[in-house]
Formats: structure tokens, sequence, C-alpha cells
């Protein structure tokens, strides 16, 4: 591992000839889909990460990128990569630009490339539960499109109304259904990438090799720093014949933890899972879908499970509610932030100040550190809202917030002490998760805002990572600053 780390933030590229780039882009792409005025570069610039949570990384806002180029296709993704690659200028992928730890800022300017024009449902096989779909199709035309099919996706974030498939691919993303389904990575059966010199590679899609290491893992959680995701053949699954809700209430977080590893042990599968303790107490949601006597067997041994573990039927209809609800977020965040202005998308933020962070631990050890992290925490005159686990016992996610509430507002952020407080035990807490053999982040990646503590969680690794870069991607032109690559 190099003794220091490389500053986030570098210099553009120097000695471009930025007017000949854009027009050999044009001469790509076509005039219109090269965009260079300050409005575009600004909305581009940035995702759903406001720079107050960034406590680490507030320069990475800075920069703007100097060219925002939209191709056509894949043949049109490999000409701009193979462009960007022989003149070392950066590219950033772009998705639905909603990602929530500033994986597409531009740390060293350059070229953010759009691939919104992706957007197609290539085909569909109801036969072997497979969609090959273009990775800049937002999920929720996703699942549009395979309805007609009798079919859908397992991947079901909050973010299905706005963010794409490639991204949730480059984020390994969670959803709703991630319980029965995984994250999104496990729903990928095969991918086209373009890799960083502007060749076009593809992986079999088939569920599993037994002939070499299968490709696709380069890409799936890789914040576009090995390639471009253009194609992906994804799991789908038939909109199941019947679906029940069901709704549990404990006293104590830990009974039901316990209900939720017993029902993990036996083998009981919900598509959603999700304990939740906050003000309003502490709940199970749970929704059983597939085939009828399965969807009754879970009903009916959920319900021992967490009648055994102490928990209190409380009825279908607050998880009806939660289900109804969940998408709500994204369509707040589309009506409102979206392709707005930075400040404006930032300002919104301002009111919230507080920090949702989503480890990740072995079973057995999520109780002992959910009260390690209570200390820390305690210690630091921070607050736990509210703790999660969401899909499996292993997904711990806590809301924190400053303990006195007259801190939780725009001048209370501008204290440095105030937030230096907060970035201070966010960090605590995120560092024990690690040293207690977890991983810091599960669901959003980690952008810019956990770049400084990535190093320590993948330790000697690094090593074999910056190699791969450094072969993959000898100009350091994809996504510059990102995994700290
Ligand atoms: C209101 C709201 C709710 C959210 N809820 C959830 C949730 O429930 N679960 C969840 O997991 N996330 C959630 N998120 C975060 C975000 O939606 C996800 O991280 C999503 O997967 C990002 O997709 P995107 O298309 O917007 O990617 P972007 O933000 O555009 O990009 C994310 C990363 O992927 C890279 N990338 C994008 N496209 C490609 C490509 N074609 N090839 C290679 N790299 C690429 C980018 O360079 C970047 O590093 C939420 C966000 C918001 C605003």
């Amino acid at each position: 591992m190099p003794d220091t780390e490389p500053p986030l933030v570098a210099p553009p590229p120097s000695g471009v000839d930025w007017p000949d780039l854009t027009s050999r882009l044009a001469a790509l792409v076509g005039t219109e889909h090269v965009l260079t005025d300050p409005q575009s570069l600004d909305r581009y610039s940035a995702d759903a990460l406001m720079p107050q949570l960034a406590y680490h990384a507030e320069s990475a806002f800075e920069p703007l990128a100097d060219v925002v180029v939209r191709p056509a296709d894949t043949g049109e993704v490999s000409a701009v990569v193979a462009l960007a690659q022989q003149q070392a200028i950066p590219l950033v992928p772009y998705g639905g630009g909603t990602g929530v730890m500033g994986a597409v800022l531009p740390l060293r300017g350059g070229i953010l490339l759009d691939l919104s024009r992706l957007n197609r449902l290539l085909s569909v096989s109801p036969e072997s539960l497979t969609a090959e779909v273009q990775g800049g199709m937002i999920l929720e035309d996703f699942y549009a499109s395979l309805e007609p099919y009798g079919l859908m996706p397992g991947h079901d974030p909050y973010s299905v109304p706005i963010a794409t498939v490639a991204g949730a691919i480059s984020t390994n993303g969670v959803g709703y259904r991630a319980a029965a389904f995984g994250p999104m990575g496990d729903q990928v059966v095969g991918l086209e990438a373009v890799l960083p010199d502007g060749r076009i590679i593809e992986t079999r899609a088939v569920p599993k090799l037994s002939s070499g290491p299968n490709l696709k893992h380069l890409f799936i959680g890789s914040e576009g720093v090995f390639g471009v995701i253009t194609r992906a053949t994804i799991n789908v699954f038939r909109i199941p014949e019947a679906s029940a809700y069901a709704t549990y209430e404990f006293d104590d977080f830990a009974a039901g933890f316990a209900a939720v590893r017993a029902m993990t042990a036996l083998g009981i599968r919900p598509t959603l899972l999700d304990l939740t303790e906050d003000y309003a107490g502490i709940l199970l949601y749970l929704l059983f879908e597939g085939f009828r006597e399965g969807v009754d067997a879970g009903i009916s041994r959920t319900a021992q499970v967490c009648q055994a573990a102490g928990g209190r039927n409380a009825g279908p209809e607050p998880t009806q509610e939660y289900w109804r609800r969940r998408h709500d977020s994204a369509l707040n965040y589309r009506q409102n932030a979206l392709g707005r202005p930075r400040q404006e998308r930032w300002a919104r933020g301002w009111g919230r100040t507080i920090d949702y962070l989503h480890m990740s631990l072995p079973a057995g050890r999520v109780m002992e550190y959910r009260q390690r992290a209570d200390e820390l925490l305690a210690a630091r005159d921070i607050a736990v809202v509210e703790y999660c686990i969401w899909s499996r016992p292993e997904f711990f996610s806590m809301l924190v917030a400053p303990a006195d509430e007259r801190q939780r507002n725009r001048r209370a952020w501008d204290d440095p002490a105030v937030r230096g407080n907060l970035a201070a035990g966010v960090d605590e807490v995120l560092e024990l998760a690690q040293d207690m053999g977890g991983i810091m982040e599960y669901c959003h990646g980690v952008g810019v805002k956990l770049n400084h503590l990535l190093p320590r969680e993948q330790g000697a690794s690094r090593q074999a990572l910056l190699e791969l870069k450094q072969l993959l991607d000898p100009a350091g032109i994809m996504n510059p600053g990102k995994l700290a690559l």
C-alpha cells in the first residue's frame, strides 16, 4: 500500500485542446449530444450527496465536468472511451445521478458520460427467466417493460423511479425484495462492458462458471472504475401468484433480531424483511410472495417464530402502508430535485442534519456491535434515531443525529464543531464495523464520502486492486479518485 494516498481532487488535465476534443466527440455522437453549456456542466457534476454530509471530501464538489457526452449505443461508448484513453482525459460514467455517495463527482474534470440513451430492453426470455437490457434504462421502465410478459425484476430500491440498471449494478445496491433475491449484483447473469481502452467485452450469460473467474464481478459494485457497463442480462421473476403482508411488534430490538435470525436459520425467505426501531416502536415488516402454498407456509411458520421470540402480531396493515409508500422519497426527489442546479439540490437537504449508515457484520456480532456503537456515539452526544435490519441479519443500519435537537438545523451545520463531532462519531462506528470483521457500507457504495476509510478496509488486497487498475487503465481515466484508485 502506498504510504500516502494521492489527493482526492487533482487539477484537470493540462494541455488539452478542448475545442478540438469537443468537435471530435461531436463527430462520434452528434453535435446535439455533446453539452458544454454551464447549466449542463453544473447539473451533471453531482449526484444526490450533499456536501455537508461528505465530511472529509468537501473539496470534491468544486470541480466541474468539461463536457457531457451522450452516446447512443455500445459502439459510440467504445469510441468515446478510446479517445479519452488516447488523450488521457478523465471520464465518469453517469447513470441516473441518484447515488448518495458522490460517486459521479468529476474529481479531475473531463468527460461525463451520460448513458441515458442506452435505455432499451433488448430481449426477454420467459423460458430462461432472464432479460437483456441496456445499462442506462431506468429501473421503473425496466419494471414496466417486463410486465406484459408477467415478469418483474428482483431489484426494488426506494429509487426505482430514478436510478438506472447499470448504476444499481455499479453500486451493488439493495432493495426491498433483497431478502429473497439478494442485492442487484446477485441478479446479474452476464454483462457487456467497455474497458478503459475502448475494447468491448462480454461475459457469458449463464449463472455459474467453472471455467475461470467470472469477469462480471470486476464491474459489480465498482463505481465505473474498471469500465462502462453497456448491457446486462438480468434474472427476472414471475409476477407472484400470491402475496401476504405481516407485521410483528417487539418490546426490544434483540428479541426482534432473534426472530429474524431464527427465520433465516429455518430457511424462511420473505421477499421483504425489515426490522426497524424508531420513535414508533420496534416493528418487523414482512412480505411473502410466490406460489400460494409457499406464501401460506411462510406466514404461518413466521407467526410461530415471532411469537416464540416475544413478538405480537400487529396485522398486515402497517406493512401494506409501508409497501405502498416505498418509492415516495424517490418520486419526491424526481419532482423537486433531479436535474435541478446543484445549489438548489443541496439547499433542500440543509434542514436534515442526520446521516444514514449501513454496516454489514457477521450476524453473530450484530448485537454486540450495536451495543459498542451506542457507547461510542453516546460519548459524543450523538443520538441514534433509527436502527434497522434490512433484508438479512448481517445488514445493519443506523440513522444518527446530534442528540441535542437544537443542533439539527442549518445553523448548527455551519458550526464546524457540530459537524466535526458528527463526522468523528460516524468514522468511529464505521471503523468499529471494520474492526469487528465487517464492512462500512452494504448499500450505497463508497463514492467520495467513504473514500478515506476504504484502504483500511481492504488491507493488503488494495495493492492488487491498484495493480489491476494500472494494467487495465494505464492513463487512469475511468472515474479517477473513486474507490481510492
Ligand atoms: C431518494 C433516493 C432513494 C434511494 N434509495 C436507495 C435504495 O433503496 N437502495 C439503494 O441501493 N440505493 C438507493 N439510493 C441510491 C441510488 O439510487 C443508488 O445508488 C443507485 O443504484 C444509483 O443508480 P444511478 O443510475 O443513479 O447511478 P449514478 O448515481 O449515476 O452512478 C453511481 C455509480 O455508478 C457508476 N455508473 C453509472 N452507470 C454506469 C455504467 N453504465 N457503467 C459503469 N459505471 C456506471 C457511476 O460512475 C457511479 O460511480 C437512493 C437514492 C435516492 C436519491
